[in-house]
């Protein structure tokens, strides 16, 4: 079910794969066919996300990493010394926010 909500490509075709049907052409009217996902090339966002999560040691969530790569000023950050990681600010031209 989350595979079929995350689908990147057309919705017709996902179903009937599912049910073992296969089908060559996208439907063109679904909200995928109507208005595709857009991509963009994440390499560089993902080695520095990768490299800021071996540098604090791969023992926080997400949520501090996402923090320390925006280069947010906090207590938790200072006293773990992460203000001082080469990592800290380099993802400040990203929100916080996905999608
Ligand atoms: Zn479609």
């Amino acid at each position: 079910m989350s595979a079929f909500a995350e689908a990147q490509t057309c919705r017709r075709q996902v179903l009937l794969n599912y049910f073992g049907e296969y089908r060559e052409q996208p439907c063109g009217n679904c909200d995928i066919c109507l208005d595709p996902p857009k991509h963009f090339d994440a390499t560089q966002e993902a080695q520095k996300a990768l490299s800021c999560v071996y540098r604090v040691n791969q023992s926080f969530g997400i949520s501090y990493v996402v923090e320390v790569l925006r280069g947010m000023s906090n207590i938790r950050i200072r006293e773990h010394g992460h203000d001082k990681l080469t990592t800290y600010g380099i993802g400040r031209d990203h929100s916080t926010i996905t999608g």
